[in-house]
């Protein structure tokens, strides 16, 4: 029974050894070096390439390294009907909730604009806005929605939140699947986007969508780029309505040098790097998985197959 871990990026050298360290007698592989197809048992994956997982005869198991399960949906060549789990983790969920704050204060107190006007030497103060004037609506209560919300109730901003289903988290106002859309839009002036991509969330960030919030809003990309219809947001960026939009995630990565968000001033980007797994941190709910597969016990943070996340 072994493991193999599938990804194109530098980090499979990183897990192996993380899971290595927490359990010395695991039989682990890099999919990159040799080794024995029929007994990988479960594979650890993060944007894998199409096709790699159907390589393994015996698989029982496809595990996210991460939050999102998107690309394993998208690889038509996975094994179906296989369960699929995904990362929960307390420090990926601090860690995004860091970054947002830090979007949403820098857009409040003009960071974004003061560093343009640093760089062409321009002294000039600008109105500043205070936490308590605004209301933050995040898409999505799941583990890192909930805990944005949480946190930034403790900041003194009014949050409240959407999901499919009902939620009680102190101090947000929570509203529910279609019904509640559009009362939690019309009532957000900085939007957050923390859904999973699924088929009913993707391109839901959508001129319909801005033109329901107030004027001025500010909008917040850290799930996925297919949730945003790039022109949509370029075109209620430019005539006005929507003051700004901090980017973390896009349709192509790395987006590509010609992309208009790359010069656009109202535009905060940044690399897909909002909040990534720490192997120390990840690893045990990996292993934990990895036992209950092998002792046929319930698995943790399994995807709901029929929804997508
Ligand atoms: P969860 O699955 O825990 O939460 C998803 C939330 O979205 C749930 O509250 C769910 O509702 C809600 N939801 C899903 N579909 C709909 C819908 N159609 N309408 C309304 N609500 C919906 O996910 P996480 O919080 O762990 O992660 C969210 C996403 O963040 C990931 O899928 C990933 O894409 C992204 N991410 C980005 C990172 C980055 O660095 N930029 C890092 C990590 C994750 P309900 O609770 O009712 O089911």
């Amino acid at each position: 029974m072994a493991i193999v871990i599938i990804r194109q990026d530098d980090k499979i050298e990183l897990w192996k050894k993380a899971l290595l360290a927490q359990q010395p007698d695991l039989e682990v592989y890099s999919y990159l070096e040799e080794h024995p197809k029929e007994r990988i048992k479960m594979a650890l994956v993060w944007k894998h390439p199409e096709g790699a997982l159907a390589n393994y005869p015996n698989l029982k198991l496809i595990a996210s390294s991460g939050a999102g399960v998107d690309f394993i949906f998208e690889d038509e060549t996975a094994p179906k009907n296989l369960p699929i789990t995904r990362v929960v983790d307390d420090m990926l969920a601090k860690d995004m909730s860091e970054h947002v704050l830090a979007v949403i204060l820098s857009h409040l107190k003009n960071l974004d604009r003061y560093r343009v006007n640093q760089t062409k030497g321009i002294w000039k103060p600008i109105q500043y806005r205070r936490i308590s004037d605004f209301t933050v609506g995040i898409m999505g209560l799941g583990a890192l929605g909930r805990e944005l919300a949480s946190d930034l109730v403790k900041y003194d901003f009014k949050v409240q939140g959407w999901a499919n289903s009902k939620k009680e988290i102190e101090g947000v106002k929570c509203f529910v699947g279609e019904s509640g859309f559009q009362g939690f839009l019309e009532t957000t002036q900085i939007l957050v986007c923390l859904l999973p991509l699924t088929d009913a969330t993707s391109g839901i960030l959508n001129k319909n969508l801005f033109k329901q919030l107030p004027n001025g809003a500010f909008v917040i990309n850290v799930a996925r780029g297919g949730h945003l219809v790039d022109e949509d947001l370029l075109e209620m960026l430019n005539n006005g309505y929507l003051s700004g939009a901090g980017l973390d995630v896009y349709h192509q990565e790395p987006l590509p040098k010609e992309h208009p968000f790359w010069s656009h001033e109202k535009i905060q980007m940044t690399p897909h790097y909002a909040s990534v797994s720490d192997t120390n941190s990840v690893v045990p709910q990996i292993l934990e998985n990895y036992d209950r597969l092998l002792n046929g016990s319930s698995l943790l943070n399994e995807v709901m197959m029929d929804k997508g996340y």
